[in-house]
């Protein structure tokens, strides 16, 4: 059987040592500032930023969460950002996406001052990353980095294979692996033979966001899977296919389905990788756990910078 690579322990070293850096901070000056601007009631969007700022708080991170309503306007955003970017106890900004249609989400990241993205997707930190300059990284990408590392699972060297090329997991995720000495593979929904294209990794990323569609036709054997994708199933039929009643665990994901009228799973196949893989993710508990401790490292890093060049 494979090795589960627990992303909730690595979560809780991060943030033991993001506990000792803002106290080093505090000791210095000043706690480092996180802003959170959430527009709207998207009620996903409002347990990220709930947990985000809990965790900043459990961390002793000052956080401000503003909340203006679903019809402000760009320029009304565009006016908060600006005044965010002026403040000299804000390290990090962070909007929470996605913003209501008819707001021009790329302006609003683009408004962000780069020192302060937090979230690593303004375009001067993209390009700082693909040029491997110094800058916030974003944060899932970056989790699975550390969880690669602290999991002592060989980089350099390796086939990588990225699966998804989104601009917030799959293409910043294949950079970082590039910068380690990874040998790196970039694929997406027009990919041909994507199976065969995934075997031939040693590191297979998936951050697709389409359930169990890794199965051990995609998995070389003893390769390390890393299952971004978080998806919610809330049909029970599509429970019944990944986990039929005839295997064991089956019955207690049922039930979690039964209790709570939703189940979430991976892109990775839950029986196939544990079977066929090396190491993988779980999913929960596996990567999803490091994006919001990477959030917390980059606000911290930002602070060091920031009260560092004053
Ligand atoms: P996205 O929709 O922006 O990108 C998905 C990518 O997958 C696209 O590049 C697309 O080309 C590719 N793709 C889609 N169908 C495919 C197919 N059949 N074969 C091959 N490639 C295919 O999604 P995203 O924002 O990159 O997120 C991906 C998944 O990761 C989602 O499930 C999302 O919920 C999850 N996610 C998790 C975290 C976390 O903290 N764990 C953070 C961000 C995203």
């Amino acid at each position: 059987m494979a090795k589960v690579l627990d992303g909730n322990r690595i979560r809780d070293e991060i943030k033991t040592e993001c506990r000792s850096r803002v106290e080093q901070l505090i000791s210095r000056g000043r706690a480092p500032g996180l802003a959170v601007v959430l527009v709207g009631h998207n009620p996903a969007s409002e347990i990220y930023v709930r947990n985000k700022v809990k965790t900043s708080q459990e961390l002793g991170i000052a956080g401000e969460t503003i909340t203006p309503p679903e019809d402000i306007t760009t320029v009304e955003l565009l006016a908060i950002v600006g005044s965010l970017n002026q403040r000299s106890d804000i390290d990090g900004i962070l909007v929470q996406m996605p913003l209501p249609s008819h707001i021009d989400a790329r302006r609003i990241v683009e408004a962000i001052l780069p020192a302060k993205d937090v979230d690593g997707l303004h375009p001067c930190n993209a390009g700082n990353l693909v040029t491997g300059r110094p800058g916030p990284r974003p944060c899932t990408p970056a989790g699975i980095i550390e969880l690669l590392k602290r999991c002592r699972i060989p980089i350099a060297g390796q086939r990588a294979v990225v699966v998804g090329r989104s601009d917030l997991v799959g293409k910043p995720a294949a950079f970082l692996l590039l910068h380690e000495n990874a040998t790196v593979t970039i694929c997406h929904s027009k990919t041909p033979d994507l199976p065969a294209v995934c075997r031939e990794a040693e590191i297979l990323i998936a951050a697709i966001g389409r359930p169990a569609l890794i199965t051990s036709a995609y998995i070389r054997p003893g390769a390390t899977v890393i299952d971004v994708g978080i998806n919610r199933l809330d049909n029970r039929a599509d429970v019944e296919r990944i986990f039929p009643h005839d295997r064991p665990g089956s019955a207690q994901k049922l039930e979690v389905f039964d209790r709570k009228g939703s189940l979430l799973v991976g892109d990775a196949h839950p029986f196939d990788v544990a079977e066929s893989a090396g190491a993988y993710t779980p999913v929960p508990g596996g990567v999803g756990p490091l994006t919001i401790a990477m959030l917390m490292s980059n606000t911290i890093d930002s602070a060091e910078r920031r009260i560092g060049s004053c």
